[in-house]
């Protein structure tokens, strides 16, 4: 049995959504158009293809076009560049997101930096990173912004906590240090290379799990009462559910945990559905910038 507060990202996100379905139709009123967010998947990977199904139907569900590229995967990158510019100069095209992994003849970064920053709503683009790091108004990345709204819900003013944020990836890991660092918490920043990792755990009033390591993070990193974050998604085998069958998992063993922390995020049902909920967002945003229409801030 655990008394930590299980994190509900799913209800959360259901809200944000519903809010930005709302200010869709402010925007589209304002504007005679709905902001529209074009997808781009090269190959057939299987989590790939789910991933961006996911995301047209739930732009098209909150009131926007969703606009869908799907490339072959010998696509070679000079062709993918070609496409991005199209997109780029497209009037009707608000938000440009690559799915990643892109297959290996093609250099993922000069994709994301050939996508015109106010589209970036993945917030990849080094323009987008260079403003957060420096505290000025971005496309912030999707997941690590999901993250810092379930922790602000939760622990409203998070000035002067110590978040340790375990992974340093362009995509989570170092936005999300960047955020909380803008948010006056003390951030440390562990990675694969880090000494002692669990000690550093065990000082964290806010422990972020960014790793790709399936229930790396147990009881002995977590502070009595820390407020844990899993942004792990893990496909695992469970032979229980029968041959061949998986579950998913995070970076945290949750029932571990659970036992000594304050409030912590489930895997599935926490940062996922935060991460799509804030592309949503993110699009709308994209597009009331370029139209020069107000939107509420979160
Ligand atoms: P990466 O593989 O890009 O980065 C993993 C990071 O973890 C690296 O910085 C690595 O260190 C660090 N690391 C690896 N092993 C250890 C270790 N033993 N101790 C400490 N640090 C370690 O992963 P991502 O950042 O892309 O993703 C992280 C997790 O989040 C994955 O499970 C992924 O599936 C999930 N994810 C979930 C999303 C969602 O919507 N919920 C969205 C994106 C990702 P080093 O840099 O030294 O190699």
């Amino acid at each position: 049995m655990t008394d930590a507060k299980i994190i509900d990202g799913k209800a959360f996100s259901e809200k944000l959504v519903t809010q930005v379905a709302a200010e869709v139709e402010v925007f589209a009123k304002a504007t005679g158009q709905v902001p529209g967010l074009a997808v781009v998947l090269v190959g057939e990977n299987p989590a790939s293809q789910v991933y961006v199904r996911n995301k047209s139907e739930r732009t098209t569900a909150a009131g926007m076009r969703s606009i869908e590229h799907r490339l072959d995967c010998d696509t070679d990158e000079a062709s993918l560049l070609a496409l991005i510019e199209t997109l780029n100069q497209d009037d009707m095209v608000d938000g440009i997101l690559v799915q990643l992994p892109l297959p290996d003849q093609i250099n993922a970064d000069a994709v994301i930096n050939a996508i015109r920053p106010d589209k970036d709503v993945d917030g990849f683009h080094v323009v987008n990173a260079g403003l957060l790091a420096t505290g000025q108004e971005s496309l912030v990345p999707c997941t690590p912004f999901g993250c810092l709204l379930l922790l602000r819900d939760q622990l409203g003013d998070l000035s002067g906590l110590h978040a340790v944020v375990v992974g340093r990836s362009n995509i989570v890991g170092k936005p999300m240090a960047q955020l909380l660092l803008g948010e006056s918490c003390t951030v440390t920043i562990a990675h694969s290379r880090t000494k002692d990792v669990e000690s550093l755990c065990q000082q964290a009033d806010i422990l972020v799990a960014a790793v790709g390591r399936p229930e790396m993070i147990t009881d002995v990193h977590v502070k009595k009462g820390a407020t844990v974050i899993d942004v792990g998604i893990n496909r695992v085998p469970a032979p229980e559910r029968g041959e061949g069958k998986f579950r998913l998992t995070g970076d945290v063993d949750f029932d571990a945990a659970a036992k000594k922390a304050g409030a912590i995020t489930p895997v599935p049902g926490g940062v996922g559905p935060m991460t799509i909920a804030c592309l949503l967002r993110n699009t709308l945003v994209a597009a009331a910038r370029r139209h020069g229409v107000t939107i509420g801030k979160i």
